[in-house]
């Protein structure tokens, strides 16, 4: 790695305003009820991958498309906020951001969500394209798949000729074109996504009377994952730590054991920590090990970018 790229993370992805009403259950369809609390706060796993990483040090850049008629001058501050470069975001003036309307029924914890993903469904091959210089700067680049599987093309694509490592987050679990797969150097997943992806059936322990296996199960989508040339798969699993496989390496990393509270997004606080340390030169398994101690962190607190921590919080 040069040294000006020392340190330096490109995030492609998607940017949301969540909006999030709390009721004592979930309304049944048509029933209108009394709610008692509403938050609104920046999301989407692009944004927040940023601000993970931004919060760890990292210099990140954001490659994204963000709707300005509604809420996309709010996403754009508080990515500043957090030290996140926003020059290569497109404003949209006539376009809605993403957004995200979230129901949860204070009970028992469900919740129900339509997402509108707005502006970032535009994202394009040449939106990436016309922020070739930005791509071209970074240590690693790190896409989720809440964008046009186009656009993340066109970055790793850049990202390979430049030297940098690419990261792929596939959350949500999508279909991936061999041809993207082929410029991945990290594929990063849970548990459920990684099944899917492989095509196994995911046997939740809770459905059996006898309980699975979670890492037997994990390495054998990991095995499958690596048949379609990625050089790393990770599979984070929960409480259970985290798996890397390599085609000639499998190694677990148990968590720390914490107190969790709000585990919402643990896997974007995960991957933050993860691609700063990549961008740092850190071997792959101290990578790891920094996405773990923040994500450990994060799930300790209530709220998804207000629980990640900063640099200083890692002992
Ligand atoms: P996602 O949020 O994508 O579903 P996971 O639930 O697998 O991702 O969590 C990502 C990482 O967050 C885990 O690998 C682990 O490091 C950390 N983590 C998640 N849940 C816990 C927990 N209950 N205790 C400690 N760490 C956790």
């Amino acid at each position: 790695m040069t040294k000006n790229k020392a340190g330096r993370v490109l995030v492609v992805g998607s940017i949301n305003m969540d909006m999030v009403a709390h009721a004592p259950r979930l309304p049944a369809p048509g029933e209108t009820l009394t709610g008692d609390a509403f938050v609104m706060a920046p999301g989407g796993k692009g944004g927040n991958q940023a601000v993970a990483a931004a919060r760890l040090k990292a210099e990140v850049d954001f490659v994204a498309r963000v709707g300005m008629r509604q809420y996309g001058g709010e996403l754009l501050q508080a990515l500043a906020a957090e030290g996140v470069a926003c020059d290569a975001v497109v404003r949209d003036a006539a376009a809605l951001p993403g957004i995200a309307v979230i129901m949860v029924g204070s009970s028992d914890g469900e919740n129900s969500i339509v997402y509108v993903p707005g502006s970032n469904a535009d994202l394009s091959a040449a939106d990436v394209q016309a922020a070739a210089a930005t791509v071209r700067a970074a240590a690693v680049v790190v896409a989720q798949l809440e964008v046009p599987l186009e656009a993340i093309q066109a970055a790793f694509e850049l990202a390979r000729k430049s030297g940098a490592v690419t990261v792929l987050n596939a959350a949500p679990a999508l279909a991936l074109p061999a041809g993207l797969l082929s410029l991945t150097d990290w594929l990063v997943l849970n548990e459920t996504e990684a099944h899917q992806l492989a095509g196994r059936p995911h046997v939740e322990t809770a459905d059996l009377a006898e309980p699975v296996d979670v890492l037997a199960q994990a390495r054998l989508a990991a095995a499958q994952l690596l048949q379609s040339g990625v050089k790393q798969v990770l599979i984070t699993l929960g409480a259970d730590g985290a798996l890397l496989c390599t085609n000639e390496a499998m190694q677990h990393f148990p968590v720390l054991p914490v107190r969790a509270i709000d585990t919402v997004g643990a896997g974007d606080t995960f991957v933050g920590g993860l691609v700063t340390g990549l961008a740092e030169g850190m071997t792959a398994a101290d990578a790891v090990r920094l996405g773990q101690a923040a994500a450990s962190i994060a799930v300790s607190r209530s709220g998804v970018q207000a629980a990640m921590p900063r640099r200083a919080e890692l002992a």
